[in-house]
């Protein structure tokens, strides 16, 4: 079947099986069962709270090769990291990413419960079905505004049908999708309710998300910080929202919507909200694994699989980083024109 089928070139570079071994758990008794992956720092569009209008990306050198990050990622799987999520920059830009994504769907249903990913959607209509194919079930896909216009600014290189039809071939696809919205003070505060009564009438789910101070981007972020409180008052004058308990093992907390059954979710970062029950890490395309989205402390992983450690060795590189996920982040947006908290951008760490 096309969802098991693991091309050559990748099969080739590992050969035999991760040994399952002890699950992950971090010094403050947190299981670690989500890896997000970003496969490449490069991105279409240049989303004004995300990247700076001139960027300089990485030298193609410094990034994992796929056959690197599919060993990596098993070898988390075979420690019981039950989803994978692959993010960016823009995932489905780096090349042969299929291959990847097919290699580790070979994981699911063993070991592995989802494989996802979060995407702008530039590139959705070209993959759909080859994703769906590779047993993807779900992709997040971030929309800031409906608007041509607002989007091409917020964007600033974005084409916003080419993304609705991209929406519209996961769809198709067999894929469920949910839209990512990061709040805008001035930039999206009046797509607010446009965006909720699109996305739940076309039966997705919405998560709005507080801008993250990562990154220098070209101008003060703190400009265009909308705290999701604000959101929450603006949709209540409109929608009756249950609050539920549902949760992802993520930073989102979610409501229920009366009117329309569907879920919107908030992700406020910059309160320690859901520290408590975090089960993430995030790898770079650089084999720099983050124990935290708000920390700079670090494991190079590249060093690892280019020392040419077998997979023990690995999966020992992997205990000792999770013995260094540290209890909660350091976020600080409210300081006027304040560097950002960390200088790493969200493209590269993967959102
Ligand atoms: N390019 C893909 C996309 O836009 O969905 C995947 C990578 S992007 C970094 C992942 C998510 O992070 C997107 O939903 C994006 O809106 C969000 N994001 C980027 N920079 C952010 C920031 N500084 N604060 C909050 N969210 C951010
Ligand atoms: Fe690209 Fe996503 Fe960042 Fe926008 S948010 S610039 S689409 S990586």
């Amino acid at each position: 079947m096309a969802a098991r089928s693991v091309p050559c070139h990748i099969r080739a570079m590992h050969g035999s099986p991760h040994r399952p071994t002890a699950p992950l758990i971090d010094p403050f008794q947190r299981p670690i069962t989500y890896l997000r992956v970003s496969v490449t720092d490069r991105c279409d569009f240049r989303c004004q709270y995300c990247m700076a209008e001139a960027m300089t990306f990485l030298p193609k050198s410094d990034l994992l090769t796929l056959e690197e990050m599919d060993r990596l990622c098993s070898a988390f799987v075979a420690r019981g990291v039950r989803r994978l999520r692959l993010t960016g920059g823009e995932p489905l830009l780096r090349r042969g990413v299929m291959g990847l994504v097919r290699a580790l769907g070979r994981h699911l249903g063993q070991g592995l419960d989802e494989l996802t990913l979060t995407t702008n959607g530039s590139q959705l209509a070209r993959f759909a079905d080859e994703l769906a194919e590779a047993g993807v079930r779900r992709v997040n896909v971030s929309v800031d505004t409906l608007d041509g216009d607002a989007f091409r600014a917020i964007t600033r290189r974005g084409d916003l049908p080419v993304v609705l039809d991209g929406i519209r071939a996961a769809r198709d696809a067999g894929l469920a999708v949910k839209i990512n919205t990061v709040a805008l003070k001035g930039l999206n505060e009046d797509q607010i309710l446009p965006l909720v009564e699109w996305a739940h009438g076309e039966g997705m789910d919405i998560t709005f998300i507080e801008t993250m101070p990562m990154g220098d981007v070209d101008g003060d972020r703190t400009e265009h910080y909308l705290p999701l409180g604000d959101v929450r008052r603006l949709l209540a004058r409109r929608f009756t929202l249950l609050d539920t308990n549902e949760r992802t093992g993520g930073p989102a907390r979610y409501a229920r919507v009366e009117e329309t059954g569907r879920r919107i979710g908030f992700i406020t970062p910059l309160s320690h909200n859901f520290c408590e029950s975090c089960n993430r890490v995030r790898l770079t395309c650089t084999g720099t694994l983050y124990m935290c989205l708000g920390q700079e402390d670090a494991a190079d992983f590249r060093a690892v699989l280019r020392s040419g450690a077998d997979d023990v060795a690995l999966s020992a590189a992997i205990d000792a980083a999770i013995a260094r996920k540290p209890k909660g982040h350091d976020f600080v947006i409210d300081r006027k024109g304040a560097p950002p908290a960390l200088a790493r951008h969200m493209s590269t760490t993967g959102g």
